[in-house]
C-alpha cells in the first residue's frame, strides 16, 4: 500500500486517540526508518524509548524469531526458559529480590501499587494505603495510574478515579514531609520526569526521600519505565541517585521493541505477592524475554559508559550553539530534553519534514530518545536538523 492508503485505512478504522504526523514507517535498519517510499528518517524517538538497540538489530531478531518459531506463548502456568533467565539476571545486576512481568509501564505501576497496598495492609492494616507522588509526574492510563499521574489534564472525563492518591511538588523536602502523614504506605517517582518535561530530581531531594521512607517503613517506588533498562546511562536510573528502592517497575525499553514490563521488588517486599494476588495471560512471554535477554546482554559496562559519554556530547553541542531559542538544555544519558522559546510541536514537525524524528514532553520542550546504539555521526546529522529547526 502507498502512504496515503495506509493513512485512510487507518483513520477510517483506528479510533482517533492519537494526534499522528502524516507519515507511515515500513521499515527500519540501525538509527533509520523509512516510508513505503523509500523516504528516510533518522530516529531520535526510539518509538517513545523502545527500540533501545535500534532496528533490526541481528541478534535481537534471530533471538527473537527462534524463539516464535520454538515457542511463542503458553501461560503462566507452566515454567519457560526465556523469562526465568531474564529474571535472574535483572535481579543479578540490579541487587532486587524478585520480577514480576507484565506487558507495559502502565500495567506494570498497576503490579507496583498493587504490592505497595498490599505491603502495608498485611503490616499495618487498614487507613494506611495512601501513595504519595509528584506534580508532572506520568504513571499510565489506567484509571488508577491515572491517579497517580500529577498532572490536572489527565483527571478528566473518566470520573471516579481510583482514591488514595496525593500530589506534591517535585525537589521540595517540605512538601513531601508534609504530605507523610500516618495514612501513607508508599511513594512513588520518576528520578526523571518524562513525559512531564524530562526534569530530573536533584540529589539531595532523593537522598532525603530514600531516609525518610526508610525510618517510617514508607516504601520507595520508583517508576523506571522510561529512565530504566540503559537510557540513563546506567542499567537503572536508581543507580546514579546511589539508592536501593523498594519497588521498581520498568517497561519501554527492555525488549527492545515488543511488549513488555514489570515490577522488580526488594527483600522487604519479595514475600508480598503470592499465588492468586495479581497475574497476567501475556506477561512474562517467552519471545519478548527472549529479545529483554538480548537487549541486556548488550548493556554492559562499556556500553552503558558510552550511553552516558553520548548523552553528555549531545547536550553539549545543543549547549555550544548558543541558541536565543533554547531555554535549557537537561536530561541525563540518552534521555534530552531541550526547552525552547517556541511551541516544541512546531519544531518537532519541522524536524520531520528535514527527517529526524523527535519528541515533545511537558509543554515548553523538544525531547530526545535516540536508540541507545546511535554513533556520534548520527547525532551530528541529527542535530544540525534540530538546529534549522529550533532556528528557522
Ligand atoms: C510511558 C510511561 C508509562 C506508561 O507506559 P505504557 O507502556 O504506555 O503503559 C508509565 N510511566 C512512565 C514513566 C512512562 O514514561
Amino acid at each position: 500500500m502507498t502512504s496515503q492508503e495506509t493513512i485512510e485505512l487507518s483513520q477510517a478504522n483506528i479510533l482517533p486517540t492519537y494526534k499522528r504526523f502524516p507519515i507511515v514507517i515500513d521499515h527500519g535498519s540501525g538509527c533509520r526508518l523509512y516510508d513505503p517510499e523509500g523516504n528516510e528518517y533518522l530516529d531520535f524517538t526510539s518509538g517513545i524509548g523502545v527500540a533501545s538497540l535500534g532496528y533490526g538489530d541481528p541478534a535481537w531478531v534471530s533471538a527473537v524469531s527462534e524463539q516464535a518459531a520454538r515457542l511463542a506463548h503458553v501461560s503462566n502456568l507452566f515454567h519457560t526458559e526465556p523469562p526465568a533467565r531474564l529474571a535472574a539476571e535483572l535481579v543479578r545486576r540490579t541487587g532486587m529480590s524478585g520480577v514480576f512481568f507484565a506487558n507495559g509501564g502502565g500495567e506494570a505501576n498497576e503490579g507496583l501499587i498493587k504490592c505497595a497496598r498490599k505491603y502495608s495492609h498485611d503490616r499495618y492494616g487498614d487507613g494506611r494505603a495512601t501513595v504519595v507522588s509528584l506534580v508532572q509526574s506520568f504513571h499510565g492510563r489506567t484509571v488508577t495510574t491515572l491517579a497517580a499521574t500529577g498532572q490536572d489534564v489527565f483527571h478528566q472525563h473518566f470520573f471516579p478515579f481510583t482514591e488514595g492518591f496525593v500530589h506534591v511538588a517535585a525537589n521540595d523536602a517540605a512538601a513531601l514531609d508534609e504530605a507523610l502523614t500516618p495514612d501513607v504506605c508508599a511513594v512513588m517517582v520518576e528520578l526523571v520526569q518524562g513525559e512531564g518535561g524530562v526534569l530530573p530530581l536533584s540529589q539531595d531531594y532523593v537522598d532525603h526521600l530514600a531516609t525518610v521512607c526508610a525510618e517510617r517503613d514508607i516504601l520507595l517506588c520508583v517508576d523506571e519505565v522510561q529512565t530504566g533498562v540503559g537510557r540513563t546511562g546506567s542499567l537503572f536510573a536508581f543507580e546514579r541517585y546511589g539508592i536501593q528502592p523498594d519497588i521498581v517497575s520498568f517497561a519501554k525499553g527492555i525488549a527492545g521493541g515488543l511488549p513488555m514490563g514489570g515490577i522488580m521488588v526488594g527483600s522487604r517486599c519479595k514475600d508480598v505477592l503470592g499465588p492468586g494476588d495479581h497475574a497476567t495471560t501475556f506477561g512474562g512471554n517467552p519471545v519478548a524475554a527472549a529479545g529483554a535477554l538480548v537487549v541486556l546482554e548488550r548493556m554492559d559496562d562499556a556500553f552503558l559508559a558510552d550511553v552516558a559519554a553520548k548523552g553528555e556530547y549531545l547536550r553539549a553541542q545543543v549547549r555550544s550553539w548558543n541558541s536565543p531559542h533554547v531555554t535549557d538544555v537537561r536530561g541525563a544519558g540518552l534521555m534530552v530534553g531541550i526547552e525552547v522559546d517556541t511551541a516544541p510541536g512546531e519544531v518537532v514537525s519541522r524536524c520531520i519534514e528535514r527527517g529526524l524524528l523527535a519528541l515533545t514532553a511537558g509543554s515548553s520542550a523538544v525531547r530526545l530518545l535516540p536508540p541507545l546504539v546511535i554513533t556520534r555521526d548520527e547525532i551530528d546529522e541529527g542535530l544540525a536538523i534540530l538546529r534549522e529547526a529550533i532556528e528557522s
